[in-house]
């Protein structure tokens, strides 16, 4: 074959092919509408969904629950220094603030739509930290004097104060030791009540207990209603909270890293969905009137457990210093997008059946909802 008739060849068997796609293109288009009635009536109409979740907003509405501003409590760290406004390195965007830097801080976050915030105090004062961490409690230690100066500055704003020891003590465990260095559960609970009630009574709209001492719920409920303000108080239960290696920037930023041994005796080991489902009962049966899981993202079958037990009761899910890191280093790695994973690991936590997401993410999520 020559070249010009190989040349006209070919464009001869590109036009014949294009007459093909076309008459096979109109004969499917023709096909297509006399066969839609057949298959609604005879055909799987259950196979059939992408109709359901074609526009975004019929994907939003695919979820059981959606997130809104309302649903995020903000980590603060308060420090015992007034102008301290200081970087954790291993916690990126979050800082240690004074109360002299809170106000500040926080007006901009309120006016896009901040509604709650959770206090955890970080004594930093020479020699403040003893056995019994008596500076949980100390009535102008830095989160006392926090919940006084923000409900007097945000009416509006509901503050929550995590209640524990070991950001207090010399020891940096979460209650009082026994000689023999385990914690001594009786005098914990006294310790970890009393320190609860000089929060609510200084204003807190909601106290939480960490420490995992068993029976601690219990006692916080006995004493707020002992004192008449059970009625105003809030009681959230770190109920299943597990030990594990996603906590160390917060333990950077708390300065709550324990001087021996480590917490799990008290915190429950990875695998204990038993143990945690019986902590569930066993803190809704004590009076807590929110569940806590913590963390959340590699405990998604807890926090699902946690709703299907406690199925009257808000559940909340702390999404923890470890994996608000992690994404941040994944995203700055090229992984994946910050924003993108922001939202995919937070709806996860909402699917899974939390409504309440405590969230180092609250002041970009304050923007990304605004859209
Ligand atoms: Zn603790």
């Amino acid at each position: 074959m020559s070249f010009s008739s190989l040349v006209s060849d070919l464009t001869h068997r590109a036009a014949s092919e294009r007459d093909d796609m076309r008459s096979q293109a109109s004969k499917a288009r023709s096909y297509t509408s006399t066969a839609a009635t057949s298959v609604s009536i005879s055909g799987d109409i259950s196979s059939q969904l992408h109709g359901g979740y074609s526009h975004p907003l019929a994907r939003s509405w695919q979820a059981e629950r959606q997130l809104t501003k309302s649903m995020l409590i903000y980590p603060l760290f308060i420090s015992d220094q007034p102008d301290d406004e200081t970087l954790i390195p291993s916690l990126p965007n979050m800082h240690r603030r004074g109360l002299n830097k809170l106000v500040p801080y926080l007006k901009p976050l309120v006016a896009r739509g901040l509604r709650s915030v959770i206090l955890f105090g970080v004594p930093l004062a020479p020699n403040c930290k003893d056995a019994l961490g008596t500076a949980a409690d100390d009535p102008s230690g830095p989160v006392i004097s926090a919940i006084r100066l923000l409900r007097k500055s945000f009416p509006t704003l509901f503050i929550a104060a995590d209640v524990c020891l070991c950001e207090y003590t010399s020891h940096g465990h979460c209650g009082i030791l026994r000689d023999d260095g385990a914690l001594n559960n009786a005098l914990s609970c006294e310790r970890i009540s009393d320190v609860a009630m000089a929060y609510a009574d200084a204003g807190a709209h909601c106290v939480a207990p960490s420490d995992m001492n068993d029976g601690r719920v219990r006692a916080i409920k006995l004493k707020l209603i002992e004192s008449g303000i059970a009625h105003r108080t809030l009681l959230m239960s770190y109920a299943a909270k597990f030990s594990g290696c996603l906590y160390g920037p917060f333990r950077d930023a708390a300065g709550s890293s324990p001087s021996f041994g480590d917490r799990r005796c008290y915190q429950l080991p990875p695998g204990g969905r038993g143990l945690a489902r019986r902590a569930i009962a066993r803190d809704i049966a004590e009076g807590a009137d929110v569940i806590m899981v913590k963390p959340a993202s590699q405990y998604l079958d807890i926090i699902s457990d946690a709703k299907d037990i406690g199925k009257d009761l808000p559940v909340a899910a702390y999404q923890v210093s470890g994996e608000y890191a992690m994404i941040h280093a994944a995203a700055k790695a090229g992984v994946f997008d910050l924003k993108t994973m922001a939202f995919e690991s937070t709806e996860g936590i909402l699917r899974a059946g939390a409504s309440i997401v405590i969230s180092y993410f609250t002041p970009e999520f304050l923007d990304w909802l605004e859209n």
